[in-house]
């Protein structure tokens, strides 16, 4: 328990030499947030086959945006986030899939893949100890006609469209959100908690960046791309049970991860937002050292 107290920032390496960058990167944190980023990665080594199947494309600055998110933090707070980086590209292995589609059968691949989620597993677990709940953001970026940030909570496009009252009388959405327990723990509706005020989408949308689900846009255009989450947060979120619930952040390239002025931007917006976010719906504050600028 001390230890996670300590300043700590541990990079474990899996099947590198220590001289070469680690291919997972585990930052623990005192903060119950936990920032993943699964497809920001650049390293391709040779030694290690390309994946014969599934998506390859990297989601470019997503690492960066996840660490400026962490700094930003532990300056409004003296806290930091837990941070879990994949650094191997997209082409070695993707951690937001099962082992099968992610390593396709190389064992080095699954044992980065292993070392992403077991170091997943651990920031939420301490999270829990420290804290009692939390969040789990995996941050990701698309490529959509529509350059919004969708934020997946394991919904699909046809449950958000529904109306607010429908959507929140089918109790199979609450059972199959990546964020089931925060339904319980924040006594508001499902509805509430898409689009409502305090929604995720609504404190951004209140600091200029477009989201959906957000009271704008409550459901994505009918037809339309949209990521609804995929195995991360189906593996870290409260859908399954215990109290860190998750959230799918995909992020657009035009506004947000194309310029350094849009990444810092999308950043403090991100941050402020999680600064009342953790009040209004986990009924705690994000910090427990106060030093907010
Ligand atoms: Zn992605």
């Amino acid at each position: 328990m001390h230890r996670l107290l300590l300043p700590l920032i541990l990079a474990i390496g899996t099947g590198n030499s220590p001289a070469e960058q680690p291919f997972i990167e585990y930052q623990p944190g005192t903060l119950p947030l936990v920032l993943a980023a699964p497809h920001g990665g650049t390293l391709k080594p040779v030694d290690l086959p390309n994946r014969n199947f599934g998506r390859v494309a990297q989601d470019t600055n997503t690492a960066e945006i996840v660490l400026a998110l962490a700094a930003t933090l532990e300056a409004k707070t003296g806290q930091r986030p837990h941070v879990i980086l994949c650094r191997l590209h997209r082409t070695k292995v993707d951690c937001n899939r099962e082992i099968k589609e992610a390593a396709q059968g190389d064992p080095a691949a699954e044992a980065a893949w292993h070392e992403f989620h077991d170091a997943c597993a651990t920031a939420c677990e301490a999270v829990t100890q420290l804290r009692g709940c939390g969040l789990f953001l995996d941050v990701h970026g698309h490529r959509h006609e529509e350059p919004r940030v969708e934020l997946g909570y394991l919904l699909t496009a046809n449950q958000l469209a529904m109306s607010n009252t429908a959507l929140d009388q089918e109790t199979t959405a609450i059972e199959q959100s990546s964020i089931r327990e925060l339904v319980a723990r924040s006594g508001r509706n499902l509805s509430a908690l898409m689009y409502g005020p305090n929604s995720l989408g609504s404190l951004l949308e209140a600091r200029s960046i477009l989201c959906v689900p957000s009271p704008t846009k409550p459901a994505p255009t009918p037809g339309a791309d949209y990521f609804s989450g995929a195995y991360d947060i189906q593996a870290h979120g409260s859908r399954d049970g215990g109290t860190v619930s998750a959230i799918q952040v995909e992020c657009p390239w035009k506004g947000v991860r194309d310029t350094a002025d849009n990444q810092r931007a999308f950043v403090a917006a991100m941050a402020e937002s999680l600064l009342q976010y953790f009040p209004a719906v986990f009924k705690m504050p994000l910090a427990t050292q106060k030093r907010q600028k």
